[in-house]
């Protein structure tokens, strides 16, 4: 789960991270009413949106000469043209695909004379299997570019988790931003920061870019992308009041609302799967067969037959899908009681496109006998590279 750069900041201010005082607005009154709230003479008014590159962004609705979505701000009339030009309006970045996304909060802030700008990140990195603190001169820049041209001006320090974070960790840091003296120790203090941050948040990701030098020789936050371990979310119920629904794919949102691990995905064949091992190995199958899969879909273990017909709806509200692959090995669940509710959703959804189904495990023949005298045109598999190559079969043969 993502959060917005205000919830970031907010959060991070908490646990001891220098950030500018800001307030978050609604309305191009509001952002003024905030602006007055703050000290000047500078604002910086930010538009709210789960993408990076707002500042490099364009407006759809303004053309291409319009200033982006971080815009600095002089008097209370500058901060209102700049909420007037974003308020409800689409800003695309590289980060949002060109659909952009459209602007409906602002963040405005105090706004920072910069003398040097950072970049400074913590995330999992998966082949260390630990946190680990990404720290690199050029920010302000998008990072993918950076670690593509100049990978050598990117570092990263892993935490044992063993000993968790040390000074070693905040001198090493200091060292790859290349500061000294108070600048070191103000680096090293930001970093235990963000650290205690991401532990305590259980977070996936804390990226701080640009991490800002200010003219008079302080270490800011100045943007911050948070996202939390959506997993570990039921031990803090409070980050779950910051999700903004509005910035989430639709059926990935209704999926959530049934507990279904559901990716969409630009192929054509609908998947329905029970465990995420198989919901791979099921894609890969369909890929092997000639085929793309339009979704991951991990109905879980302990799926019912509101799952499922929940499952069916999400897979079939894609406009993309031409066919459906159902894969489920029954273990704790049985074969019987899945083709039950596959059956009852076929028929409430009215089924439109080819399906086919591989059951596997307790109770395989009650469940394929549910199938086959279930009156619906559903096609059954023996076994995987069976299901495989019969959906892309009968995609085809209904193309
Ligand atoms: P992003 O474009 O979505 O990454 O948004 P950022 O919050 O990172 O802002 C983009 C750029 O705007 C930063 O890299 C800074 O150069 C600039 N910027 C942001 N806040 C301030 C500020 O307080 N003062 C000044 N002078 N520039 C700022
Ligand atoms: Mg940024």
């Amino acid at each position: 789960m993502n959060i917005h750069e205000y919830q970031a900041k907010e959060l991070l201010a908490k646990f001891g991270v220098p950030v500018p005082a800001g307030f978050a607005a609604m309305s191009a009154d509001e952002a003024v009413e905030a602006a007055a709230k703050l000290p000047g003479p500078l604002y910086v008014v930010k538009a709210q949106i789960h993408a990076g590159g707002r500042g490099k962004g364009k407006f759809k609705e303004l053309g291409p000469d319009a200033k982006g979505g971080v815009r600095l701000a002089k008097t209370a009339d500058e901060v209102r043209a700049a909420a007037n030009d974003m308020l409800g309006n689409t800003l695309v970045t590289v980060q949002t695909g060109e659909h952009g996304k459209q602007v409906n909060r602002l963040y405005v802030t105090d706004g920072v004379d910069i003398a040097k700008e950072f970049y400074l990140a913590l995330l999992v990195d998966r082949v260390s299997g630990r946190v680990a603190l990404v720290a690199s001169t050029e920010g302000g820049m998008d990072i993918e570019t950076v670690a593509h041209d100049t990978p050598e001006k990117i570092h990263s320090f892993a935490v044992d988790p063993a000993t968790g974070f040390m000074p070693h960790h905040g001198r090493a840091v200091a060292n790859a931003l290349g500061l000294k003296g108070d600048l070191a120790k103000q680096a090293a203090n930001v970093s235990a920061k963000l650290y205690d941050a991401f532990m305590g948040t259980d977070a996936a990701q804390i990226e701080i870019n640009p991490l800002a030098l200010t003219t008079d020789g302080k270490l800011m936050v100045l943007d911050a992308k948070v996202g939390f371990d959506s997993n570990a979310l039921f031990r803090h119920k409070d980050l779950l009041a910051l999700r903004d629904e509005t910035e989430e794919d639709p059926s990935e949102l209704e999926a959530s609302k049934y507990d279904l691990a559901y990716i969409k995905l630009d192929g054509d064949i609908g998947c329905m799967v029970n465990g995420a091992g198989l919901a791979m190995a099921t894609m890969d199958i369909i890929k092997l067969n000639g085929m793309f899969p339009a979704n991951f879909l991990d109905v879980g273990g302990g799926a019912n037959k509101e799952k499922v017909t929940a499952a069916f709806k999400i897979i079939l509200a894609d406009p993309a899908v031409k066919g459906i692959l159902v894969n489920i090995f029954g273990g704790i669940m049985k074969c019987d009681i899945i083709a039950e509710g596959i059956v009852a959703a076929a028929k409430e959804v009215n089924l439109s496109v080819p399906l086919v189904v591989r059951l596997e495990g307790t109770n395989v023949e009650e469940g394929k006998k549910i199938l086959s005298t279930s009156g619906l045109a559903i096609v059954p598999a023996n076994d995987l590279g069976d299901a495989a190559r019969k959906i892309v079969a009968e995609v085809k043969k209904a193309a």
